[in-house]
């Protein structure tokens, strides 16, 4: 079973805390563990950066952002009062050692306390923060470090990243964040896999046609073209997340909750991926770049045309892949894989389909009769829908009876209340010291290798990325692509 740290007063040091990330996503998150008692008494947040900053004026940064992340009628004054006095600021730059001797002083003795130092800083900053931390004297035992993606830009760089966190934290001690691990509908995954009979028998190359998962975005590039650019949807997108999804789809049941457990299960699948290999490229693998459209009845301008676009770039903003799963498992089964940005909306979802029934008795309904699939919800609107095969009420012939209608189990009409955002239930672990939801770095090196193996395809047989109009699904070769293989990427899910 998970063994967590006894709770101990925890201090969070976040790195970057006053960038975009800490005040959009992580002090948000914190104030809801503070509104539900789940952060100890006498525990203390430190937010650090170059900037100069009172106490006081970071607060006010912070209620600011508060203000504007948090659903209407928050912070709550009490739970602002509470949460606001554990707040602290401390000038602090990552790449000067001098800086580090206020951050020491400011923490004071670490006895009987557990310390969090989350690096919410870009990953050049990640080796010597951690080397400054070290020489200032600042690791303890009871210290664990959060890394944010990227987590490098191959496998050689994800590696020296690594290599040099692993010589300042042991990897028991080191946290590495895919916030999609948090999200409630992805660890729904699990509990659907692995607390109900009913899926299990069927999970396989016996009675699943093919997965699709679809990560899709509308916004554009918003201003950060230049980190994208050097990033694409690949590495940006497929590295992490969606190899994260096609990790829990997949794995083996473990057997148990371990941190071990289950991520021994997840690296056996990212080990499995087939390779892609340069000649499979077009049969594949699609690269789109978004072209000027329209998202929501709105003109926004293609990739080439963004503020700061260099209009040669090859960058891909969509890939679309066909993935296999080489074990007993899933042999044969193609795992189809899409994201891009400039989508017509925001949507991540993982379809199973199922394959169709063996033998047809009733006549006629061959092209009435759909196979049945899954559906799972990731965002928005997170829920689970199981599409099946029923006969509509009312006389006449049969085959005109029949109805593809949904088993539907909406998150949001089930369970009332607010759904909580990953990185609240993802920043509460680390601070319990439950590793199972992050990375370990066999699973980084692992899905570094495949993707690289496509990087290394597509330089084999260079081509540009083709065109799509924004607010459409992609260029029509992700369609070709799967409907070479007699299927279709399932829209009508939406
Ligand atoms: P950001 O808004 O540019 O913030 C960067 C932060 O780093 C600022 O607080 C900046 O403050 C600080 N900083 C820069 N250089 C520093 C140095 N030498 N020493 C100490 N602090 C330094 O970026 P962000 O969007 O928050 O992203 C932070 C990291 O998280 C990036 O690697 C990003 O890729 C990753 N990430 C972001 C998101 C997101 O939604 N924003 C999501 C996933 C991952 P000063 O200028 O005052 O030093």
């Amino acid at each position: 079973m998970v063994t967590t740290s006894p709770v101990v007063p925890c201090d969070i040091v976040v790195f970057g805390g006053n960038g975009d990330l800490a005040l959009r996503k992580l002090f948000p998150a914190l104030y809801h563990l503070e509104k539900d008692g789940r952060l100890e008494e006498g525990g203390r947040i430190i937010g650090t950066a170059r900037t100069d900053l009172s106490r006081e004026a970071y607060l006010e940064r912070i209620d600011e952002a508060l203000g504007r992340y948090l659903p209407a009628g928050e912070p709550d004054p009490a739970v602002w009062e509470r949460f606001s006095s554990r707040i602290d600021y401390q000038r602090t730059d990552g790449s000067d050692s001098t800086t580090f001797t206020a951050l020491g002083a400011r923490l004071g003795d670490a006895t009987g306390r557990d310390r969090i130092y989350y690096f919410s800083v870009g990953p050049a900053l990640f080796a010597p923060i951690a080397h400054n931390l070290q020489a200032s004297g600042l690791v303890t035992q009871q210290s664990r470090v959060v890394l944010e993606k990227p987590l490098g830009h191959d496998l050689r760089s994800s590696r020296e990243i690594n290599d040099a966190i692993g010589e300042v934290f042991p990897e028991e001690q080191t946290y590495r964040i895919d916030h999609y691990l948090g999200k409630e509908a992805v660890q729904n995954l699990l509990i659907l896999r692995f607390a109900n009979v009913l899926f299990e028998p069927l999970w396989n190359r016996s009675f699943v046609d093919h997965v699709q998962i679809t990560v899709a975005e509308s916004l554009g590039v918003e201003g950060r073209w230049g980190y994208y650019d050097s990033a694409g949807a690949l590495r940006d997108m497929v590295q992490n997340h969606l190899l994260q999804l096609v990790c829990l789809m997949a794995m083996e049941p473990p057997s148990n909750m371990d941190k071990d457990a289950v991520r021994d299960e997840k690296l056996k699948v990212l080990t499995s991926l087939k390779p892609l290999e340069p000649a499979q490229v077009e049969r594949c693998s699609v690269r789109g770049q978004y072209r000027a459209g329209l998202i929501g009845g709105s003109a926004v301008p293609g990739y080439p045309e963004e503020p700061g676009a260099n209009a040669g770039s090859n960058t891909e903003t969509f890939v679309a892949l066909r993935a296999e799963v080489e074990n007993w498992r899933w042999a044969g089964v193609p795992f189809y894989l899409r994201t891009g940005k400039r989508l017509p909306e925001r949507l991540s979802e993982i379809v199973v389909q199922f394959r169709s029934v063996p033998h047809l008795i009733f006549e006629g309904a061959e092209s009435v009769v759909k196979p049945n699939y899954l559906v799972m919800r990731l965002q928005p609107d997170e829920g689970v829908r199981l599409l099946m095969m029923n006969k509509m009420p009312g006389p006449g012939p049969l085959p005109s009876r029949l109805q593809q209608a949904p088993l539907n189990l909406s998150f949001n009409t089930i369970f009332e209340g607010r759904q909580p955002d990953a990185y609240e239930r993802l920043l509460y672990d680390v601070i319990r010291g439950n590793p199972t939801l992050f990375m370990r770095r066999d699973e980084v090196d692992a899905a570094w290798t495949w993707v690289d193996g496509i990087i290394d395809a597509w330089a084999a047989r260079p081509t540009a990325p083709k065109g799509y109009a924004a607010g459409t699904w992609g260029p029509s070769a992700a369609v070709a692509m799967i409907e070479r293989d007699g299927r279709t990427w399932h829209e009508d899910t939406h």
